[in-house]
């Protein structure tokens, strides 16, 4: 994979460069093992309606419980996962699990909503992708409208016939796609142009900054809003924490927040809990 590359996207690899080879080599040993031993767990975290605070979707957050090291951060492990491989792996089980995961709430008679599983420009380049999410579908026996995928710009810049048949490959079946962190890759507004997203979420980097004298952060942020609005996207909000910039969302009309001022990610059972309730409410302002 690394040659088929090319030298233009080290960047994938930058982050897991804070480990040594040899705890690589550890690293990819216990990856191996934590796969066996199902020891990687989904969160979810519930995305919010901007106005009512109903629950209407939710992301699945990779979490590997580490018996020595504690939880390791995707951060972290999912660009090692990318370098050695084994991110196909480990993401065609999220795939599953959150089929799965769908199919027991379908069968619990729960009101249904959207699932976002995040696809790493890695997984992203696997010819095999499409089929082998087609066939959880039906596995499980999901209507598509339940899936969605969060990719990166990073996705989006390699070979553009195969990426945009694969785009289209995946909106022909139903499923919806997300620019995840929009707006900290490489010309963002150029891939607008190449292909339309359903949705965009705004990098959570922009959205911090909302509140905190970054007036650039905040005219990036409404300039965000106003375009998909006219291109008609939905877009997302990501890195939700305060007040000040749930209004400033609300005041510019984003429909949809995700953030720990609602929710952190959560394990499912507590969830679950959210959805008996259907409604979050923001944590109060603090002190
Ligand atoms: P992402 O897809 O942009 O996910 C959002 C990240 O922002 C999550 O970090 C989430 O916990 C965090 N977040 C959400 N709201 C807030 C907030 O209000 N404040 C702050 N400070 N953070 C917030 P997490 O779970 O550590 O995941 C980090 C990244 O790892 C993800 O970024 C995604 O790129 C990657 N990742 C996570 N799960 C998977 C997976 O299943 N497959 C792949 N390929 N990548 C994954
Ligand atoms: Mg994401
Ligand atoms: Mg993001
Ligand atoms: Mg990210």
């Amino acid at each position: 994979y690394a040659k088929e590359l090319g030298k233009n996207n080290y960047q994938l690899y930058e982050a897991s460069q804070e480990f040594s080879s040899s705890e690589k080599l550890i690293l990819e040993e216990e990856m191996r093992q934590a796969i066996a031993n199902e020891d990687f767990k989904l969160y979810y975290q519930p995305l919010v309606d901007a106005s009512t605070g109903a629950i209407n979707g939710a992301e699945a957050l990779l979490r590997w419980y580490h018996a020595e090291r504690g939880f390791v951060s995707p951060g972290e492990f999912v660009p090692l996962a990318e370098e050695n491989h084994l991110i196909h792996e480990i993401g065609s089980w999220v795939i599953q699990t959150v089929c799965q995961q769908l199919r027991a709430w379908m069968d619990q008679g729960l009101p249904m909503f959207p699932v976002a599983i995040n696809v790493s420009p890695i997984q992203f380049m696997n010819e095999e992708l499409v089929a082998f999410i087609e066939e959880q579908l039906n596995t499980y026996n999901i209507p598509a409208k339940y899936l969605k995928l969060e990719i990166t710009e990073g996705s989006l810049l390699r070979n553009e016939k195969t990426v945009l048949d694969k785009l289209q490959r995946l909106s022909n079946l139903g499923i919806k796609i997300a620019i995840d962190d929009f707006g900290t890759g490489f010309s963002s507004l150029m891939h607008l142009k190449k292909f339309s997203p359903d949705i965009i979420k705004i990098d959570k980097g922009f959205v911090q900054s909302i509140g905190n004298e970054q007036t650039i952060d905040a005219a990036i942020t409404s300039t965000v809003l106003h375009l998909a609005q006219e291109l008609n996207m939905t877009v997302i909000a990501e890195g939700v924490e305060e007040h000040v910039q749930l209004d400033f969302l609300r005041d510019h009309h984003c429909e949809i927040i995700q953030g720990f001022l609602f929710s952190k990610p959560v394990p499912v059972e507590t969830f679950e809990q959210m959805l008996a309730d259907g409604y979050l409410k923001p944590a109060p302002p603090q002190a």
